[in-house]
């Protein structure tokens, strides 16, 4: 039987740091050295395996993650079945999210990491890659999009969040929760997510625009949000409180930055969606989009933020980014 064929990229992250000069742990292992150490990882797919970067994922950029999403899809259109991705576990939500929006095939991606580094006591590093690897090579998960595996849970790019700075099972999908798990060797679907309803994003080249993110706290007083579209942001994300609120004395402040660029609402509290219809004092998610601003749906500040860079990136204008938004509502 032929196996399937299997792009692993690895960028670094815990899973292949080993003890560095000046104390702690930093990035060295590559892709061939994490797949050459997990046993049976032979027996379920052939694998490439290539090491584009060797970063914390702290120290990923936008740029790096748009040239992984050119990579994955010169190895589709050359008939890879599928594609993993090892980094850190820092920020592997925002890598899925965006890997979601450019690849769109329904050849599964998996992003993947670990809590422990390979030479820690209980090192989750081997369990994940295997799991990743028997996703991202199972008929079960394609048409998913882009697919967190972690701890054998499978989580949906655009559900998943690190929600813990320890624990093994750090990730979570609060809306949805996990899509399956990978079990006996086989990944298991209970439920699937809908095709994302987004026309298709160009790979951006070059520089991204940047989009500012900014949390509301309690007795904020504007001065950061004032700032925003001086320093040549494109656009801005606000993590406001509750459902999407902002204090009273701020509501104005937001609607003149909503004036001059694209300012999008999302909830600091990391589930529900922020709402559109509920509050109506000033400051609250009515006023707010009284003002022009964007209501974020699901989505949580940081992938917020990734919509509509590559949204602007595409010269997207605000109505096909209220659009985009509203498809994760
Ligand atoms: N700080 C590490 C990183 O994101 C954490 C990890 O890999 O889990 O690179």
């Amino acid at each position: 039987m032929t196996l399937p064929r299997l792009l692993v990229l690895s960028l670094g992250g815990t899973i292949t740091m080993t003890p560095a000069a000046g104390g702690g742990i930093a990035p060295t292992l590559g892709a061939a050295e994490l797949v050459a150490a997990v046993p049976g990882l032979d027996e379920v797919a052939q694998i490439e395996a290539r090491s584009p970067f060797r970063l914390a994922s702290s120290s990923l950029t936008l740029e790096n993650i748009v040239a992984v999403a050119g990579d994955i899809r010169a190895a589709f259109a050359e008939d890879f079945d599928g594609a993993v991705v090892i980094q850190g576990t820092d920020t592997i939500e925002e890598t899925a999210f965006i890997l979601d929006l450019l690849v769109r095939d329904a050849r599964p991606v998996v992003v993947v990491g670990a809590m422990r580094g390979p030479q820690q006591a209980g090192a989750d590093g081997p369990a994940n890659l295997l799991a990743a690897a028997i996703a991202a090579a199972s008929e079960a998960a394609r048409g998913l999009g882009t697919l967190v595996v972690l701890n054998d849970e499978i989580h949906a790019a655009r559900f998943v969040r690190k929600a813990h700075t320890a624990l093994t099972s750090a990730f979570v999908s609060e809306n949805a929760g996990p899509l399956g798990l990978v079990a006996e060797g086989r990944a298991r679907l209970f439920t699937r997510v809908a095709p994302l309803a987004l026309p298709s994003l160009p790979l951006p080249e070059g520089e991204l625009p940047p989009v500012a993110l900014l949390k509301m706290t309690m007795g904020d007083d504007g001065r950061l949000l004032r700032a925003v579209p001086g320093l040549g942001c494109a656009g801005l994300v606000i993590e406001g409180m509750g459902a999407g609120h902002v204090p009273a004395a701020v509501a104005e402040i937001v609607g003149e930055v909503a004036a001059a660029i694209p300012v999008v609402l999302a909830s600091r509290t990391l589930a529900g969606p922020a709402f559109e219809r509920t509050y109506g004092y000033p400051g609250s998610e009515i006023d707010l989009i009284g003002r022009s601003v964007l209501p974020a749906g699901l989505l949580g500040g940081p992938k917020a933020r990734l919509l509509l860079t590559f949204a602007l990136a595409a010269g997207w204008e605000r109505p096909a980014i209220a659009a985009a938004l509203a498809a994760y509502a």
